[in-house]
């Protein structure tokens, strides 16, 4: 059994493209060409050396001592918050403009939230001098003002999505509808594993240089290439793809996500997908996702923006589904204290959303010898104002 997307676009029951007609043209282009652009040797030479010389890989992977000292195990840190613009995000843009170019696209289009998908989109189309517009909740451009800054310092075009909430669902049905009214010069640019196929297979495997790098670095440091864990936190996916990529088919690594539980899985209050999801279907995919019974789907929340997100990649519900993954659910304050913690005891502030990931020493225990690789998938910068005002620093 293989936990790779099958040819038909599943992982197991999740995944497929469930998308309106007139959107078909564009994603079926993209079906038929992403695998035979990504195999060109101009393509990967392309790639690999602005993953080298923009982005700044490899990544370390960081042995942190006295983190480990203190839960009594090995826990390697792959350093994804030392990429450009501070997290694993760009892994992807980068692909993905690569990828458009060689279509023949001239113009990118992206929809974000909190804004770091936007800013990695923003920043790779002033490297490639291409037109860049993001759709942005109208209530999301308040609450992120920085980021949205950044976005037009880097020369983008922020649309406020004025419809529904005003948050990423509104600003996803903008997109989408740009993008049927401009199938020929335009790209769209999803930042995680979600979407219609193949967006979730090819985003996973621009971001599965992180797990390639860690065989390699791991086996420098433990003298073999599998750690006994891997460990991520999933919004839509991403970044967990990318450290589970090369393991997903090693059943000997064992494979856990942390989903943000917010205030308490059953508070109302949550973003814990796997806990509280159900079938259904959510920017053109079938997956797990947090839905009212006669299926409006429900807002998430999580004191970190990235990981407030209603539903989870295909690739993640299958995990979940299967048992390949163990999934943890940890609430904004354990979040938080561990956020401190690792800052304290390594001198590394990390993003909120990390800070689930790091949370999972608290209720799951591991043995002395085992080796637990955890992907620190972005730094704590823009979440300053956040731990400011929660510990009152
Ligand atoms: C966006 C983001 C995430 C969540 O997205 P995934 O697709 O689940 O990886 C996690 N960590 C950081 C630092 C992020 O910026």
């Amino acid at each position: 059994m293989s936990y790779q997307v099958n040819e038909k676009g599943y992982y197991g029951d999740f995944g497929g493209a469930y998308i309106p007609e007139m959107l078909y043209p564009n994603v079926e282009e993209l079906r038929t060409q992403y695998i035979k652009i990504m195999d060109e040797p101009s393509f990967q030479q392309e790639f690999n050396q602005l993953l080298k010389d923009y982005v700044g890989r490899p990544t370390p992977l960081y042995f942190a001592e006295r983190f480990s000292k203190k839960y009594n195990t090995k826990i390697y840190l792959k350093r994804e918050d030392l990429c450009h613009t501070g997290a694993h995000k760009v892994n992807n843009t980068i692909g993905q403009i690569l990828l458009a170019k060689r279509l023949g696209k001239q113009r990118i289009i992206a929809e974000t939230g909190a804004g770091q998908h936007g800013v990695a989109t923003a920043t790779v189309c002033a490297l490639m001098g291409m037109d860049c517009i993001v759709y942005m909740g109208a209530i999301d451009i308040e609450r992120q003002a920085p980021n949205v800054a950044r976005m037009k310092m880097l020369g983008a075009t922020v649309i406020p999505a004025t419809s529904g909430s005003k948050t990423l669902k509104d600003a996803t049905n903008e997109a989408i509808r740009d993008w049927i009214n401009n199938p020929v010069d335009t790209h769209y640019i999803i930042g995680s594993v979600v979407g219609p196929h193949p967006y979730p297979d090819m985003v996973a495997r621009f971001q599965s240089i992180i797990s390639k790098e860690v065989k390699w670095q791991l086996q420098e440091k433990e003298g073999k290439q599998n750690p006994d864990y891997v460990v991520a936190c999933v919004g839509g996916g991403s970044n967990a793809a990318g450290i589970y990529y090369q393991y997903l088919d090693q059943e000997d690594v064992g494979i856990i996500a942390v989903e943000a539980a917010g205030k308490g899985i059953y508070t109302g209050e949550s973003a814990a997908t796997s806990a509280l999801g159900k079938e259904g279907i959510i920017h053109g995919s079938k997956t797990l996702l947090m839905q009212t019974e006669d299926g409006q789907i429900t807002e998430p929340y999580s004191i970190s923006a990235g990981l407030d997100y209603p539903g989870v990649g295909p690739m993640h519900a299958n995990l979940f589904r299967t048992g390949r993954g163990e999934f943890i659910s940890i609430t904004d304050d354990e979040a938080m204290a561990a956020g401190l913690e690792l800052s304290k005891l390594e001198g590394i502030i990390p993003a909120i959303e990390t800070s689930h990931a790091l949370a999972i020493f608290k209720e799951r225990k591991f043995n002395p010898d085992d080796v637990i690789v955890i992907n620190l998938s972005g730094r704590g910068d823009k979440d300053l104002n956040t731990y400011i005002d929660y510990f009152k620093l």
